[in-house]
């Protein structure tokens, strides 16, 4: 089914071809769009710039912290008088999210330290690690949702290493980059919060979250952040090798607009998990799916879960492709940033053929190699009688190098047959129908043909490349 695969996803896998004598993967990944796999667990604020009872908090506990001096004073929280337990525990947590808060904007990391349970054991590393995290890729409008205290609690392992008064609520924290990306980045923590000697600490930020959950790359890795021209690159692999990618990416944007224009962002981010397994993890599929893939682009972490927003690499695979094959991975991802590619109605071979075609315009590659696969094919058995669907382009179906390949040729011969802009004006136009019908009003307006007829001349224009 055309953008509707079991987890409404729609991806993008690699291929491998050879051309100038040497073994080159030019892998192009696709639009990744998991509904709901990051969703929070509980409803918190509506929106990020929904006033949180942190955030209400913060002028009367957020007050910045003395710069450069020594380390604040534990402030005693709110004394347990009176009232529900639930509504202490929420204001609790309330200012030490507020205290947080306060102490990420104004980069004041003994601060944020401070609201750390002192025996928390490792959790002190894994807070300050999230903090440098955040201050390196340069966050703005930091900002912790209600807490919502969680029935399910703690494990008997967590009780027993935390103590009597600690206990568990879901967060949200939102924030936004400082350039670039303008949507916010939303997560929901499973924070523990405990009571020393009347005094309220963070003891934990992912209470019940195993190895094996899909939480984001500035929660579970030390990462080192590139900030590009038009990119951000943000992940685990050497400095060296994230400015290389910011490069790309940078070059990446340039290209998607040549084509696009400019109203769009402009702006990439690009996240480089350590291995597959934590790029599985980090969108929310399975092991061992993404062997193929080199990038997705995701929406994972962003309040919409059905826009594109930002790209995930596979280190597995983005490395061998070569630095071509790079900038063709990441243009074609651009674009579906670019186009705020969705899990609209639009044909995925409209979608993936674009990406395509943006992704190697200028690559100085002839079509025999970009499509080498699929014109092999038609040399061989004739064109085929229909452009590919949805199910063709599962990443793990057999034939997915034609798929892509066959896609692309479609885009190429509306580029050839009418103009650019024409592909352009097709891509948005078919971006807004809704249904069968209103697709076939769009192959009339924009290109004065039907759909018929338009399979007919594009199997025509793929036997003449074939005899190329
Ligand atoms: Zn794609």
């Amino acid at each position: 089914m055309i953008g509707d695969s079991p987890q409404r996803v729609r991806r993008r896998a690699a291929r491998r071809r050879r051309f100038v004598g040497q073994a080159l993967a030019v892998l192009v990944a696709g639009v990744l769009l998991v509904s709901g796999a990051f969703a929070s667990a509980v409803a918190v604020a509506t929106g990020s710039a929904v006033p949180s009872a942190a955030g209400a908090l913060m002028n009367s506990v957020g007050a910045p912290y003395p710069a450069g001096g020594s380390i604040p004073e534990v402030r005693p929280t709110v004394a347990a008088r009176g009232g529900h337990l639930t509504a202490q525990r929420v204001a609790v947590a309330g200012e030490l999210l507020a205290r947080q808060s306060a102490a990420i904007r104004a980069n004041d990391r003994r601060a944020y330290l401070a609201t750390v349970d002192p025996r928390a054991g490792s959790y002190a590393a894994t807070a300050a690690d999230l903090f440098d995290n955040l201050q390196r890729m340069r966050v703005r409008q930091v900002r912790f949702g209600t807490p919502v205290v969680d029935s399910r609690g703690l494990t008997p392992a967590r009780r027993a290493a935390l103590g009597p008064s600690a206990w568990v609520a879901s967060v949200e924290l939102s924030f936004r980059l400082a350039s670039g990306d303008t949507q916010p980045w939303r997560t929901t923590l499973r924070m523990a919060f405990v009571d020393r000697d009347g005094v309220g600490y963070v003891a934990g930020d992912r209470e019940g979250q195993g190895t094996d959950s899909s939480l984001p790359l500035w929660m579970t890795e030390r990462i080192e952040v590139v900030h590009g021209e038009h990119s951000m690159v943000a992940g685990s692999g050497h400095l060296d090798q994230l400015r290389r990618f910011a490069r790309t990416a940078d070059l990446a944007v340039r290209r998607v607009s040549e084509v696009w224009g400019s109203s769009w962002d402009q702006y990439i981010v690009v996240l480089v998990p350590p291995s597959q397994a934590q790029m599985e993890r980090l969108i929310g599929v399975g092991s061992h799916t993404q062997t193929a893939v080199a990038a997705v682009t995701t929406s994972v972490g962003r309040p919409d879960p059905a826009l594109a927003s930002h790209i995930v690499v596979n280190p597995h695979t983005f490395d061998r492709i070569g630095s071509l094959g790079r900038l063709v991975v990441l243009t074609h991802e651009a674009t579906h940033v670019a186009a705020h590619a969705t899990v609209s109605g639009m044909p995925v071979w409209l979608s993936e053929g674009f990406a395509d075609y943006v992704g190697f315009h200028r690559s100085g590659l002839p079509a025999e190699v970009i499509a080498h696969e699929f014109l092999s094919d038609v040399r061989r058995r004739g064109p085929p009688d229909a452009l590919p669907g949805g199910t063709e382009f599962d990443p793990r179906a057999r034939a997915l190098d034609e798929a892509y390949e066959s896609a692309w040729t479609a885009c190429r011969y509306i580029a050839q047959r009418w103009d650019r802009a024409k592909l352009l004006r097709f891509y948005v136009a078919m971006d807004g129908a809704r249904t069968k019908v209103d697709q076939e009003r769009v192959y009339r307006r924009v290109l004065g043909t039907s759909s018929e007829r338009f399979v007919q001349g594009w199997r025509a224009y793929v036997r003449e490349r074939s005899d190329d």
